[in-house]
């Protein structure tokens, strides 16, 4: 065999997805453990959407509908947008991808800011382009060094709002300052996978934004039915963006990209909007639990608009993230991120949450003796 790789594949570092259960069981000898490291909604999504799941099952021998029409639809009257406006993706990861494989090639450039998402930066580099990284400034993203990080190269800018790993979130206000700034070739992709966790004053007007295009970068909303709604593993996001964007990420995705399951089980969650109210607010409570008690261990948990928190124990991430893992509660260190005092937790059920405390601060009185 003699393989002739691009240089731009060899050098990729895949993704590294957060500890699986199994395996932390199996290498550790620990039972019953807990995962708050993948921003995951730990109540699980609507029945309804499991019911719908059930029933779509008896269609597994036909194609899906490759338009998504019912869920497309549904999606529409839900934003107040047109379906011309909506592109889905095999969750927001493939939105991503589509935005990269359509914009970019060799030569091109991304922007996006550093620590956030892991994944613009590797789409980019399966395409040969190049990711130019503006670091967060105050844990905010940093507007200022993103404008000036674009040249006549750039074709899309990556700002994941709230931004992960931070939890942060930035106004409306300084939003729409920075867009109103953007050179007209290049297109920003807000990733709002974390939105729906986020208080009302940080929502952007998405219709506005969208339809006032004239002088103006094209804005394209990235949304997610993996957080709030409780179905990662159906593998349903997508876009809100103008219609000229749509008609092109339509032109590089799969006909059949989003699976029967899914659709069936996407459309269900997203007409139940009473059970999702109730996970927002459970969300908020468990939020405002865990920053009181980081902030009493010393912890210095940052303000979040999200379902996780970032925290800085003002010692080795790595140490406290290891003697986490023997009491069963896996977590992030942020040391890959480049914050090696720090790390990241998911909101989990208040019996979650509490193991969490009660293993915290445990591992911290081992560490700080
Ligand atoms: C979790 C997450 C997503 C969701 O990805 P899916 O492919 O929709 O599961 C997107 N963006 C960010 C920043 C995330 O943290």
């Amino acid at each position: 065999m003699q393989l002739i790789i691009p240089d731009y594949i060899k050098t990729i570092v895949p993704y590294p997805p957060g500890k699986p259960q199994d395996e932390l069981e199996r290498e550790y000898g620990v039972k019953n453990s807990i995962k708050l490291a993948s921003n995951e909604n730990p109540w699980g999504p609507s029945p309804k959407a499991i019911a719908a799941v059930h029933e779509a099952v008896a269609t597994l021998n036909r194609y899906p509908d490759g338009a998504s029409y019912y869920l497309t639809q549904a999606l529409a009257a839900h934003h107040g947008l047109d379906t011309s406006e909506i592109v889905l993706g095999n969750g927001s990861n493939e939105m991503i991808e589509f935005l990269v494989k359509a914009f970019i090639r060799e030569g091109l450039e991304v922007i996006c800011s550093h620590p956030s998402f892991l994944m613009y930066e590797k789409f980019t580099q399966m395409r040969g382009g190049r990711c130019v990284v503006a670091p967060l400034a105050g844990m905010h993203h940093n507007t200022e060094a993103v404008l000036a990080a674009i040249t006549v190269d750039t074709r899309l800018i990556f700002l994941d709002n709230p931004n992960n790993p931070s939890g942060s979130a930035l106004t409306p206000l300084t939003l729409c300052d920075f867009l109103a700034r953007v050179p007209e070739h290049v297109v920003v992709a807000l990733d709002e996978a974390y939105i729906d966790f986020a208080g009302p004053e940080l929502h952007l007007d998405i219709h506005a934004l969208i339809r006032g295009t004239k002088n103006r970068c094209p804005v394209v909303f990235l949304r997610t039915f993996s957080k709030a709604y409780g179905l990662p593993a159906l593998r349903v996001g997508y876009g809100l963006m103008p219609r000229e964007i749509a008609a092109c990420l339509h032109k590089v995705r799969q006909a059949f990209n989003i699976n029967s399951l899914a659709q069936a089980g996407a459309l269900a969650a997203l007409n139940d909007q009473a059970y999702f109210r109730d996970i927002v607010a459970r969300n908020r409570r468990g939020r405002q639990f865990l920053v009181d008690h980081l902030s009493r261990l010393g912890c210095d948990p940052l303000p979040s608009e999200t379902n996780f928190i970032f925290f800085d124990i003002h010692a080795d991430a790595d140490r406290l993230y290891e003697a986490m893992l023997y009491r069963g509660v896996i977590i992030r260190s942020m040391r890959a991120y480049g914050h090696p005092s720090c790390l990241r937790v998911t909101v989990g059920t208040d019996e979650e949450n509490t193991r969490f405390l009660t293993a915290i601060e445990e591992c911290l009185r081992e560490i700080r003796a």
